[in-house]
């Protein structure tokens, strides 16, 4: 029966119907999505469309008005206002396009802090960790510098090994790499490509079409609050059915 197949399905994200708006601003209209374990999801979409307030909204940082969103299985509106909202939020990587590095703390404090704080470790193991993910993303030699004297590129995979540490179920990012010089783009998305490979489940929002072509299974075209059109890399690329996604593509490729 095709229910039961849809069941066993092992969804880490799961959102049904989800309605948002900024007062009369109708920002959210109707998005379904759910994310399989391991999966990985770039959307896509011009600006304002409501991509950004999407992946708020899934780790509870926006309230949404009208549908659900479950993450392991938890119903995120449901545990706002409870202690548990600190696990889902544990559970769950965010990266941003502005990385959001504490300037006053080295790289290595910017990784351990939340380790010490939130999960408890002692010093010790707090850093074993950090420098675990800093190997990760190709920074151990910068533990002690602090973030502006580093690039663009380099903070970014700072927040990445950071997030990391924490040992979150999945990833999402919100254009990372739209801040960043042209030179340090690369180096970013290779880690982003890297944890794909490991089966990390991420959900990412970006532009870069050859990310999405490499790493992403599936791709979610966005326009004004609802999802257009979804496929393979391959299917929206190469064969958008959409009016609306050929029009899009078609003003990607030509900036
Ligand atoms: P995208 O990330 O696709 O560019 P956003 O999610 O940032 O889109 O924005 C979607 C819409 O929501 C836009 O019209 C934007 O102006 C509005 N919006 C986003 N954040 C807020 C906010 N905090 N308050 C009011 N309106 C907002
Ligand atoms: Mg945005």
């Amino acid at each position: 029966m095709i229910k039961s197949e849809n069941e066993k399905k092992d969804y880490i994200v799961k959102a049904i119907n989800v309605h948002k708006y900024f007062g009369k601003n109708h920002v959210l209209k109707g998005i379904d999505l759910s994310v399989e374990r391991n999966e990985v999801v770039a959307i896509i979409g011009a600006s304002g469309s409501g991509k950004s307030t999407f992946l708020r909204c899934l780790n509870g940082l926006e309230t949404i008005q009208e549908g659900s969103i479950f993450v392991e299985g938890k119903e995120v509106t449901s545990i706002l206002n409870s202690p548990q909202i600190n696990q889902l939020r544990q559970d769950i990587g965010m990266i941003f396009q502005s990385f959001n590095l504490f300037p006053h703390y080295t790289v290595l404090g910017n990784i351990t802090l939340a380790l010490v704080k939130v999960k408890k470790m002692n010093k010790k193991e707090a850093e074993e960790i950090a420098y675990k993910f800093l190997d990760k993303v190709g920074l151990k030699e910068k533990a002690l510098t602090y973030p502006y004297n580093l690039s663009g590129g380099q903070q970014q995979r700072i927040a990445i090994a950071r997030a990391l540490a924490m040992n979150p179920k999945v990833m999402m990012f919100d254009e990372p790499t739209s801040a960043l010089d042209p030179e340090t783009v690369k180096d970013v998305l290779d880690v982003m490509e890297e944890l794909a490979q490991e089966g990390m489940t991420m959900i990412v929002v970006t532009h870069q079409m050859g990310f999405a072509k490499v790493a992403a299974d599936r791709v979610i075209y966005m326009d004004e609050g609802s999802i257009v059109e979804e496929g393979s890399p391959e299917e929206i690329f190469s064969n958008p059915r959409s009016e609306r996604t050929k029009q899009f593509l078609g003003k990607l490729l030509v900036v």
